[in-house]
């Protein structure tokens, strides 16, 4: 059970929110510098997608030290979920954060700097894990003051599982991690560093793009660079497939309908003197809606087909789905915006465009309903604003608190509103 606060009686409503908001602060104030030890120590230690092996030893321990005993580990290799009951069954409500670190070489400066070689927690990831044990710790000392229940979700492997694995929050899924008790919302947030520490954002309906990959094999046939006619030229080809390609944003999706498509890699061909009898294409596709992503997909296999077809080549297409589209909540993030308003003041709070990145928190945004949101974490004057997923990416520590009062402040207003 979770430790009961020591110096209150054993239940006391807290009725009025700012009641609520004014005491989670202060206990956050009073837990904040243990808080940032806790990240610098996962800072230091960051490991990549699938091998979070010894940041998921730590949680555990983390979540032990603050009594809950509701635990079940190795949940989609080194997944955790936790969950902290109320004084009485009710609602349940979801805290989701990632685990993972990126293959970046973090630059020397800070002392807490990453001591793995090649490996940083450049997605503020470390942040995410942080935030949601303070927001636990406040809420495991309060669990006599609510009913229903929190359930924590430590998700490894956020940025992709390695080729041929399976990871992150759709194998969490799928491994029951929401079963029994089901949530009845989940909550969720990320660094992101165009918002100033302090500073909270949020979208309603679509936040986050679906993410695909794809790759393109054509195959021509070789020749002697001199007599081109003899053969089939596989550079020829891809080349104009890739500009046919950027006609599908600019001339065949509907102009309202955001989606990216870009071809990043391109490889091909052996020697100046050979017409190049293969070449292989990869790239990503971003949309918005599943419409759009399916006519896309659909829009690659003919382009691709005409080309080929046009010129003797021929060609093979693999096209994964790796990320649906990351969808609020309209209602929930209607109902609970005004709860981030009331906590941190509304100028504090904006409603920001959606993103064209992806986020595999976007799996447990099909499962219930979700509300994903930014968590500022620059601070320009004193140099920290470098992007995720850079060397440059830092954080000021101040947003800990704010991500975890967030955290908190969502979900008591969720498991205390009248239903
Ligand atoms: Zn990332
Ligand atoms: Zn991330």
């Amino acid at each position: 059970m979770p430790d009961a606060e020591t110096s209150s009686p054993p239940y006391r409503p807290l009725d009025s929110p700012q009641a609520r908001d004014q005491l989670a602060a202060t206990l956050i104030a009073q837990i904040e510098p243990r808080l940032i030890a806790i990240r610098r120590e996962l800072h230091q230690h960051p490991e990549l997608s699938n091998r979070e092996v010894r940041t998921a030893r730590f949680l555990l321990h983390r979540l032990q030290e603050l009594g809950i005993t509701d635990i079940r580990a190795n949940v989609a290799h080194h997944g955790i979920v936790a969950t902290i009951r109320g004084r009485r069954p009710g609602r349940v409500v979801g805290i989701r954060a990632d685990m993972d670190a990126l293959p970046i070489d973090e630059p020397p400066g800070l002392p807490f700097a990453s001591a793995t070689p090649g490996v940083m927690h450049a997605c503020g990831h470390d942040v995410h894990m942080t935030v949601a044990l303070g927001a636990a710790e406040v809420l495991a000392r309060m669990s006599q003051r609510f009913s229903g229940a929190v359930k924590l979700f430590f998700q490894p492997a956020e940025e992709g599982p390695p080729p041929g694995e399976e990871g992150g929050a759709k194998l969490m899924i799928a491994e029951g991690a929401l079963d029994a008790p089901r949530p009845d919302a989940i909550f969720a947030l990320h660094c992101y560093p165009p918002l100033e520490a302090g500073r909270l954002g949020y979208s309603s309906g679509v936040m986050m793009s679906s993410c695909d990959r794809f790759t393109i094999a054509i195959r021509g046939k070789m020749a002697h660079g001199a007599y081109p006619h003899r053969g089939v030229d596989a550079i020829v080809v891809a080349s104009t497939v890739v500009m046919m390609l950027q006609t599908i944003r600019s001339r065949m999706i509907d102009a309202q309908q955001p989606m990216v498509l870009t071809i990043g890699k391109m490889q091909g061909g052996r020697r100046y003197n050979i017409v190049a009898d293969e070449v292989a294409l990869e790239g990503t596709v971003r949309a918005f809606d599943e419409a759009a992503r399916a006519e896309t997909e659909a829009l690659i296999h003919q382009i691709v087909s005409n080309a080929a077809a046009g010129s003797g080549a021929s060609y093979d297409i693999q096209y994964e789905r790796l990320v649906p589209p990351l969808v609020n909540d309209a209602s929930l993030v209607a109902r609970l915006a005004p709860t981030l308003q009331r906590a941190f003041g509304s100028e504090r709070v904006i409603e920001h465009a959606p993103r064209m990145g992806a986020e595999d928190f976007a799996y447990f945004a099909r499962e219930a309903p979700a509300m994903f949101f930014s968590l500022g974490v620059s601070n320009p004057a004193a140099g920290i604003g470098g992007d995720i997923h850079t060397p440059k990416f830092a954080v000021d520590e101040t947003c800990i608190a704010t991500g975890a009062r967030a955290l908190t402040a969502l979900a008591l207003d969720f498991l205390m509103a009248d239903s």
